[in-house]
């Protein structure tokens, strides 16, 4: 039997507003623990909660950026249950009137077909604290760390529309880089400031009836993420062919270990008795505001692809690469601004630039390289002044900061030969050199001559350290080899 996939996805965006969602505490990361906790986010006796109108406006921007509904009136309610690091006992949260209602993200697959991720809804809410196990405090003991409590999150609900692991994980990048480029949130996944829930569930192939899903809580790692859904689809068709049925479950999963395991079934859920908090009012948000929010939001990933194959003239695939993310486009333009030859300005970025980040685990904005350098170096190619391959070469030393292109270029003296007369010596010095290698071309025919050309050639590019301009050099060798084949013939 064949099985389709079915996966649906919860997304928690930590918003990088200064201050938390009901309090001015501060929401910076990695400060001393409980240092960034106030008596508001305790939720001790007398305190009152307030909103935080920068949170309500990421969620307008969001909204925006996912063509969703912004209805007029949404509601805080509470979502009440027992934990450790939930020091109010409650979860300020939002159930039956979100912020942001319907929406749809569309996604561009590997076959370059676009497929539409409706959304459910998405809403603000708290974050809670955090548990520490058995670390600094010795083993057996656990400590609470506080701060991150009331921490302003959007969770984005999608419906059941990725069909696999590789959808799952294009819609979830789609999704940090709506998130980074509007600026609402760092993107930094490491530090849990995006984290996914993935729902999964198998049917027989064909079959429109949707089986019974489990739930995979915070995934931290778009590499984790796929991992986990794949595990969780083997698992499941496994449990149905044995004859076997799934059950309705919270499950974790470990990328040390890569292994999945149970939390709690569907039996053990709480009972959260929401109800709407009496602290907090109806947030009204009128059409105006939104229309504000509108007019002033940033370029976003689809639109700024547009505009590159527009502007630049570079291939939709490298456009939408680049688009990703705000500063590996912006670090685009500026090569490409520099150096005036777009499409080389995309294959140096997306190439080599981006080949060295990647091993290196570098981010953008850390490149030993800056943009207007790299920017210098593809222009000396496009000029002829040096080779591609003598380019990366003065790449790798400028990637350990051994200077500009052209300071590299000039103490090494990687100058390309362009000179004619330089060039007549080279290719005459080399035939007379290999008079086997140059026979050889003149003797074989004509479907073999471009190959005994090259293998000259590359004596040529030898004996020049790779200098010689090579359709100069490619132009002068030809011309001559013809002439000695004529010679030859007459
Ligand atoms: P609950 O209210 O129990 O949290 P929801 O209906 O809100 O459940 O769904 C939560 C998430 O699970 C959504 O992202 C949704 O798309 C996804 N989902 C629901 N049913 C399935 C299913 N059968 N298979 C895969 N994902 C599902
Ligand atoms: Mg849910």
């Amino acid at each position: 039997m064949r099985w389709d996939s079915v996966i649906g996805l919860e997304i928690h965006v930590q918003l990088s507003t200064v201050t938390k969602i009901f309090s001015g505490a501060s929401t910076l990361f990695g400060a001393k623990p409980n240092s960034q906790a106030c008596a508001i986010d305790l939720a001790m006796p007398g305190t009152l909660p307030v909103l935080n109108s920068k949170a309500v406006d990421n969620a307008i921007m969001l909204g925006l950026a996912i063509n969703a509904e912004i209805p007029p009136i949404s509601i805080f309610e509470r979502k009440n249950y027992f934990y450790p690091d939930l020091p109010k006992g409650y979860q300020t949260t939002q159930l039956e009137w979100p912020i942001i209602g319907k929406g749809k993200v569309p996604i561009f697959l590997k076959d370059g077909t676009k497929k539409e991720i409706r959304i459910h809804h998405a809403h603000l809410e708290e974050d809670a604290g955090k548990s520490l196990h058995s670390g600094s405090f010795g083993s057996g003991l656990s400590g609470i760390d506080l701060n991150r409590a009331g921490t302003p999150l959007i969770e984005i609900v999608t419906e059941p529309d990725l069909s696999s692991a590789t959808e799952a994980v294009i819609f979830a990048k789609k999704i940090h880089s709506l998130v980074t480029s509007l600026g609402i949130c760092d993107g930094h996944m490491a530090e849990g400031s995006l984290r996914f829930d993935v729902n999964v569930s198998v049917r027989p192939n064909g079959s429109t009836a949707l089986g019974t899903r489990t739930e995979t809580k915070n995934l931290n790692s778009f590499k984790f993420m796929k991992e986990a859904i794949i595990l969780e689809i083997d698992r499941q068709i496994e449990i149905l062919e044995d004859g076997g049925t799934v059950i309705q479950e919270t499950r974790l999963y470990n990328g040390e270990t890569k292994t999945g395991y149970s939390m709690r079934s569907k039996e053990e859920a709480n009972d959260y008795r929401y109800f709407p908090c009496p602290d907090l009012l109806p947030v009204k948000i009128t059409k105006s505001h939104v229309q504000e929010i509108q007019k002033k939001l940033p370029e976003l990933p689809d639109e700024r692809s547009i505009r590159l194959v527009s502007e630049y003239g570079i291939g939709a695939f490298e456009a939408d690469i680049l688009s990703t993310s705000k500063e590996l486009s912006n670090y685009f333009e500026i090569v490409a601004g520099k150096c005036k030859n777009p499409k080389q300005a995309a294959n140096w970025t997306l190439g080599e630039l981006m080949g060295r980040l990647n091993t290196a685990n570098l981010p953008i904005m850390e490149s030993p390289v800056a943009a207007e350098d790299l920017g210098v170096l593809v222009e000396r190619v496009c000029d002829h002044t040096i080779s591609g391959k003598i380019a990366k070469q003065v790449f790798e030393a400028m990637w350990k900061g051994e200077g500009t292109a052209d300071v590299i270029i000039r103490d090494r003296n990687l100058k390309q030969l362009t000179d004619l007369k330089t060039l007549n010596e080279l290719v005459t010095s080399v035939i007379s050199d290999n008079p086997k290698m140059v026979n050889d071309f003149i003797t074989s025919g004509p479907q073999h001559r471009k190959k005994k050309l090259g293998g000259l050639m590359g004596q040529i590019m030898r004996r020049s350290k790779g200098q010689a301009d090579p359709k100069r050099t490619n132009d002068l060798l030809a011309r001559k080899l013809c002439e000695l084949t004529n010679e030859q013939e007459d």
